[in-house]
């Protein structure tokens, strides 16, 4: 197998090219056009001699996504993109226009095997995971298109992150490297369905990024009606992990809930939820589910959602309503590459170079 390249950190970097015989500054500069200058092709790295881009182009792959399509919502603040893989498999990114920033959400794998039943992305099932370059990719091009430095990343598209742990630690590695994009830790969030082992190694590591927990409901018996990995992983075995990870690390956790009519928006829901997270220090993201056409999932009313918030905050527990942003281009996670597989997107496709 060819050696993806720009999934390698610099001193990976240099093994690969010094072992071949080439001098190790040239990895620098390798680095620099790949996680910095963001090109394309090895064409357009004009200090590298050609010996070495032939070296390259037997040895290594250039790991780069071709643009499918974008769509952007009418008040301009969610754009949500197509890739294409090098093997021709499609996944889906999302940017978003914050008065802090720019944040982009990318997907950490092809499909999904956690089976959410609300969840749009999980529908065909796990295709594979994505490798460290192709989770940089997506921001890198989104970061090129639109020539606007992408500030915050959330790995909240399609795909379990913790499910693909040690791709996503290099990602984060990579993109946090003062040689690339030079993304602070603090502002990366990673969100996970609740890989219970992997949250404590995730733990060990000490990194400073904030880690989001997909609860969705308060008790075992109803998490499992709607979330396949609850029949493996208990809320109690989940709250130990997530206090051991505030432990170690000092970062609170976030949680999210998405509120879905009938089935986790009671009251008696929320005061589970209260029981759950009171004085942790959390902070609660609460999601109006964005129904897709496969399941008949509801939102919940709007007075309805603002009582299950007054409850949680009565209690001191931060809350913030995510309105969905960008509902008219298939915002539910998932959806846009689910239209585009199906054949219900028409697009024209671009070709890009590289
Ligand atoms: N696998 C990870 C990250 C991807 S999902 C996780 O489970 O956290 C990102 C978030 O969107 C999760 O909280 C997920 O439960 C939620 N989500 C997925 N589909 C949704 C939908 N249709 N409506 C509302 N939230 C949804």
């Amino acid at each position: 197998m060819k050696t993806d390249i720009k999934s390698l950190n610099k001193q990976e970097l240099k093994k690969f090219i010094t072992e071949a015989g080439f001098p190790g500054f040239r990895a620098d500069q390798l680095y620099d056009w790949m996680h910095k200058k963001l090109v394309l092709s090895l064409d357009e790295m004009s200090n590298v001699p050609k010996d070495l881009k032939t070296f390259i182009q037997n040895e290594a792959e250039l790991v780069t996504l071709q643009h499918v399509t974008h769509l952007e919502s009418k008040d301009g603040s969610t754009a949500k993109f197509l890739f294409r893989l090098p093997d021709g498999h499609v996944i889906e990114s999302v940017r978003m226009v914050y008065k802090h920033g720019i944040s982009v959400c990318i997907s950490s794998q092809v499909g999904c095997r956690m089976g959410c039943r609300f969840c749009a992305s999980t529908l065909g099932g796990l295709v594979r995971s994505l490798a460290p370059s192709e989770m940089l990719e997506q921001i890198y091009r989104i970061q090129q298109m639109t020539g606007e430095r992408v500030s915050n990343i959330v790995v909240m598209g399609t795909g379990e992150p913790l499910d693909n742990f040690d791709n996503l630690i290099k990602f984060i590695e990579l993109i946090t490297d003062e040689n690339g994009l030079n993304i602070s830790q603090r502002n990366i969030t990673v969100s996970t369905c609740g890989i219970v082992p992997n949250i404590k190694r995730l733990a060990d590591l000490d990194l400073s990024i904030t880690l989001a927990i997909s609860l969705h409901a308060s008790n075992d018996e109803e998490r499992k009606k709607i979330m396949p990995v609850a029949n493996k992983y208990s809320i109690a075995e989940i709250m130990e992990a997530t206090d051991y990870y505030f432990k170690v690390t000092g970062r609170r956790l976030t949680f999210e809930y998405s509120l879905i009519a009938g089935e986790n928006d009671d009251l008696k829901s929320a005061e589970g939820l209260t029981r759950l997270l009171a004085g942790k220090g959390a902070h609660i993201n609460l999601i109006p589910v964005n129904p897709i056409k496969e399941r008949d999932y509801k939102q919940s009313g709007e007075g309805h959602i603002v009582r299950f918030k007054n409850i949680l905050e009565k209690s001191g527990i931060n809350v913030t309503i995510r309105r969905e942003m960008g509902a008219d281009i298939d915002a539910a996670c998932g959806q846009l590459r689910k239209d585009y597989m199906d054949g219900n997107v028409t697009i024209k496709e671009e070709e890009s170079k590289g």
